[in-house]
């Protein structure tokens, strides 16, 4: 079976890590209602949170975090929604999307039907992008550069050859 993301990065890549990479989905409808919409994809192939060590676990949940943290300063939004389900693509992935109140589909899921036409802030997702992917490199920094823990944040994309293992 062909799983779409072993094979592709699932959205701009934002920042990777040897462990996962952060993408915002900028295709299709999602990122036309939902633009502040990034996802925290675990670079291996598993399907569930639990396959992952305590330690994978606890690096994956605290840059979710961190990347709430940044929406939440950035944009004020109405509500941060995080997510896993993986039922269409079971490799283990992370939605974090800023929620506004004037969405077209709030306060329901984003994956449930649109109630509204939305009217939606002004967006300066270049910056957002740069906000999220600076904060988790403070954070890779804080755990070393090439712990194993974090692995080794690149702004463009490219992993630490260095931290390599
Ligand atoms: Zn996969």
């Amino acid at each position: 079976m062909s799983c779409p993301l072993c094979t592709t990065d699932g959205g701009l890549v934002v920042a990777r890590t040897l462990q996962f990479r952060v993408v915002r989905v900028v295709e299709g409808d999602e990122a036309q209602r939902f633009p502040a919409f990034y996802r925290l994809i675990w670079n291996a192939h598993v399907a569930e949170f639990s396959d992952l060590a305590a330690a994978e676990r606890h690096a994956c949940m605290d840059a979710v975090a961190e990347i709430e943290q940044v929406l939440r300063t950035q944009l004020r939004p109405s509500k941060v929604n995080l997510a896993s389900l993986g039922n269409v693509v079971p490799h283990l992935h992370w939605h974090i999307i800023a929620r506004f109140d004037t969405d077209s589909h709030y306060p329901a899921p984003v994956w449930a039907a649109a109630q509204r036409e939305a009217a939606l802030p002004a967006l300066d997702l270049a910056a957002l992008d740069a906000a999220v992917a600076q904060r988790l490199a403070v954070m890779t920094m804080r755990a070393g550069p090439c712990a194993e823990a974090a692995g080794a944040v690149a702004s463009s994309g490219e992993t630490n050859a260095s931290c390599i293992r």
